[in-house]
C-alpha cells in the first residue's frame, strides 16, 4: 500500500523545524550570510526543539522518530538557509546515525547519546586537500602503538570543523594496502576535539553557506585510544559510504526547501513587480520558469520519501538515496538560477534572498558525492555495473 499522508509525529517534528526556521533564521539570515558567520542563537535553537537528535531511538538520548521525519525537517531547515540544514546533515546523517548502526555499546554511551541530547556536536571527517571524490587517495594514516592508535593527516572542507566536539574519522591502518589503493585498509575513528594534536580552522572567503562554518582538521600524532576505532579494522570504507547514504538523503530534501524557497520569493515577486504595464505573473516565459519549480519540487519529493520509505523498513538504499540527491540537487541549481532570473536585477543583488539560494544551491552538487559521481553511479546501476548487497550490519527498523 502507498500512502502519501504524514503521521501526527511526522507533523510535529516538521513544524518544529518550520518554527526554528520562521523564528531564528529568516529574520537574521542575510546579516549572518553577508558576515560569514554562523547565528549563535541557532544551535540553542535547535538543541532546545530536539533537533538535534530527534531520530535517534529514546535508549541512546533522541525521539525515537523515523526518517520521514528527517527528511520533513531537512526540508524546512533548508527553507530558512541551507547553513542550518547542514547542521542536520553531518550532525545526525554523517556522524549519529552510523554511530548507531556501526558504533558498540560503550561508543553508543560516550558519543551518541550527548549527541543525540544535543549536548556535544559530531561531524564527519572524510575529504583531505588531496582527496575528495577519489576517497581511498586520502593520506591520513593510524598506526596501532599498544592500546592506541597514533592518527597523522590533515582534513579539508569538513563542516562544523571548528565548531564540533566529536570527529568521525578516517584514516589507513593498513599501510600495505595503502600502497594498492585498496580501501580495505582504511578504518573509522571516534576523535574528540580535545584529544592533544587535534587542531581546527574555518574556511573564509566561500561561495555559499556562509552562515555556516567549514573547515579543516589538522592532526599531528594525535593518541586515539584502540576503544576509539568503530566497528573492526578494515571497515573505515563501508563506514564512510553508509555515513554518506544518511548524508545524501538530507541534502535531497533539504534541497526541496531550497526549491519551495525560489518557488515562494518568485511567487510574490511575480505579482509584485510590473513591466510594459502589466504584472509579470501575465508573462507565459515567466510562468514557465515557476511551473519548472514546481515540478522539480514535486518530483524531487517524491525520491527522497521513496528513498525515506526503504530507510524506514531497514532495506539498503543506496541507490535511491543517490537517485534522490542527485536530481533534487539539479532542480535546486536550476530553480535558483531561474529564481535570479525573475527577479531580474533584483535577483542579482542581496536585497532578496534568491542570489543566496543560487550560491548555496551549487555547494550541494560538489558535496555528499558531486554530480558527475551520482550521474555515474546511476549509469552503473542501469548497466549492472553496480548493485546493493546487504550490510554486516542490520538496520534500524523505524515506525513511521
Ligand atoms: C560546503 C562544503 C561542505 C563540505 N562538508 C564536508 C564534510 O563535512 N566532510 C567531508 O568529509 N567533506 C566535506 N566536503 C567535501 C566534499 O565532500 C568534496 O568537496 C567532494 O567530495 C568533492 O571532492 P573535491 O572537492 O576534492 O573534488 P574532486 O574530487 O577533486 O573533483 C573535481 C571535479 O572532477 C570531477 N570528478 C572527479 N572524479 C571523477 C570521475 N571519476 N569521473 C568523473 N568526474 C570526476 C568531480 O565531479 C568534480 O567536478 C564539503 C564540501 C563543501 C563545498
Amino acid at each position: 500500500m502507498i500512502d502519501f499522508s504524514y503521521t501526527e509525529n511526522q507533523l510535529m517534528v516538521r513544524d518544529m523545524a518550520r518554527e526554528v526556521a520562521t523564528r531564528v533564521i529568516v529574520p537574521t539570515i542575510s546579516e549572518f550570510d553577508r558576515a560569514q558567520k554562523m547565528n549563535p542563537d541557532l544551535l540553542p535553537a535547535m538543541r532546545k526543539a530536539n533537533l538535534l537528535g530527534f531520530c535517534i531511538p529514546e535508549a541512546y538520548g533522541g525521539l525515537g522518530m523515523d526518517y520521514i521525519s528527517l527528511g520533513l525537517a531537512s526540508e524546512e531547515l533548508e527553507y530558512g538557509d541551507t547553513a542550518a540544514r547542514v547542521i542536520l546533515s553531518v550532525h545526525i546523517g554523517l556522524y549519529s546515525l552510523p554511530l548507531l548502526t556501526w558504533g558498540n555499546e560503550e561508543q553508543k554511551q560516550k558519543y551518541l547519546v550527548p549527541a543525540a541530547k544535543g549536548e556535544k556536536l559530531g561531524t564527519f571527517g572524510l575529504t583531505e586537500p588531496a582527496a575528495g571524490s577519489d576517497v581511498v587517495g586520502l593520506q591520513t594514516t593510524a598506526v596501532r602503538d599498544g592500546d592506541h592508535y597514533i592518527l597523522n593527516g590533515e582534513k579539508m572542507w569538513i563542516s562544523l570543523a571548528d565548531v564540533a566536539d566529536y570527529f568521525l574519522i578516517f584514516a589507513w591502518t593498513d599501510l600495505e594496502k595503502k600502497k594498492n589503493r585498496d580501501h580495505t585498509g582504511i578504518s573509522a575513528f571516534l576523535v574528540e576535539r580535545e584529544m592533544a594534536g587535534v587542531s581546527t580552522a574555518s574556511i573564509h572567503g566561500k561561495l555559499g553557506v556562509r552562515a555556516g562554518n567549514t573547515g579543516s582538521i589538522s592532526m599531528m600524532d594525535v593518541k586515539v585510544p584502540k576503544e576509539n576505532l568503530v566497528y573492526k579494522e578494515g571497515y573505515g570504507f563501508k563506514i564512510a559510504m553508509f555515513c554518506l547514504d544518511q548524508g545524501r538523503y538530507t541534502v535531497a530534501a533539504g534541497s526541496c526547501g531550497l526549491i519551495k524557497a525560489c518557488r515562494d520569493a518568485c511567487t510574490k515577486y511575480m505579482f509584485e513587480r510590473q513591466t510594459f504595464g502589466t504584472k509579470i505573473a501575465n508573462y507565459q516565459l515567466v510562468k514557465q520558469m515557476l511551473a519548472n519549480m514546481e515540478a522539480g519540487y514535486e518530483s524531487s519529493t517524491l525520491l527522497w520519501l521513496k528513498a525515506g520509505w526503504k530507510k524506514n523498513r531497514g532495506e539498503r538504499n543506496t541507490r535511491e538515496t543517490s537517485m534522490a540527491k542527485w536530481v533534487a540537487c539539479r532542480e535546486a541549481e536550476a530553480a535558483a538560477a531561474n529564481a535570479v532570473q525573475v527577479f531580474g536585477a533584483y535577483g542579482f543583488s542581496d536585497e532578496y534572498p534568491v542570489e543566496r539560494f543560487y550560491r548555496n544551491a551549487k555547494g550541494a552538487s560538489i558535496y555528499e558525492g558531486t554530480r558527475e559521481v551520482h550521474t555515474l553511479m546511476q549509469a552503473d546501476y542501469v548497466l549492472g555495473l553496480r548493485e546493493d548487497k546487504e550490510l554486516e550490519r542490520d538496520l534500524p527498523v523505524v515506525e513511521g
